[in-house]
Formats: C-alpha cells, structure tokens, sequence
C-alpha cells in the first residue's frame, strides 16, 4: 500500500452556505465545486489548499449519517481521507491486518473519485477514508 497525501478532511456543517463567509471570506480560499451524493444523503462542498481539499459535508436528509453525527457530536470534523494508489489491493492489505472495513470494496465517492472507509474503531477514533482517483 502507498499513501501519497491527504486527499481531504471532511468537516460536517448544519449548513454549507452559512460556513462559506469563514471559508471564503476570512480564509480567502475558493469553492471550486458543489455536489450531492445523492446515497450518501450529504451535499459537499470543496476548496483546494495545495494537493489537499476540505471537503464541507450537509446532510441532504435527517436519516443521514452526517445529520446524525452532527446531532451526537456537534459541528466539526468528520473524517480524514488519504490518496492511495491500488484501493481494492489497499483494502486487502488492511484487513489482512485485523482493521475493520466500512466498506470491504471501493464505491463512487464525490468527484469522481473511487473510496472506502475503514472503521473508527479500528484507526484511533479516526473514521478514516481511502481514496483512488481511477486511471
Ligand atoms: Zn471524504
């Protein structure tokens, strides 16, 4: 397996246009992209700082991961993703490993990109995602 860069941090908001102020307007960074991964019930938004993106997440619904996140653990960051080249091999190697997989094989993910979570038990209270951008 080799990681090459944190691919993104995934922060859950109540509302991504009510953090654009802080994002654009004090950081200075731009949204480049807005999304809805409509099985993942999460409106995305994206700015890029170098090779690594934040990722803002609104849950879409109130069954929604993120909606229920927010409800336990307030605002905040969610999760962290890593670039990895091979996922489906990374994956192997994991869980060959004894780390429990959320997702025992890559799904689509925001931007094109093929992703796998691994369980926050499992990665130091880290929900941790893995990320591939397909060749
Ligand atoms: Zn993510």
């Amino acid at each position: 397996m080799e990681i090459t860069h944190i691919e993104h941090i995934g922060i859950a908001v109540r509302s991504i246009e009510e953090q654009l102020p802080y994002y654009e307007g004090v950081l200075g960074l731009k949204c480049y992209n807005i999304e809805t991964v409509e099985d993942q019930k999460v409106k995305t938004a994206f700015f890029k700082i170098g090779q690594t993106k934040i990722e803002l997440l609104e849950p879409t619904g109130e069954d929604s991961t993120i909606a229920k996140f927010i409800e336990k653990r307030g605002e905040g960051i969610h999760h962290i993703a890593f670039a990895t080249k091979n996922l489906e091999e990374a994956l192997r190697e994991i869980e060959a490993k004894g780390i429990r997989l959320i997702d025992k094989h890559p799904r689509p993910g925001a931007e094109g990109l093929n992703i796998a979570f691994l369980h926050p038990k499992s990665a130091g209270g880290v929900l941790t995602e893995l990320c591939e951008h397909p060749e």
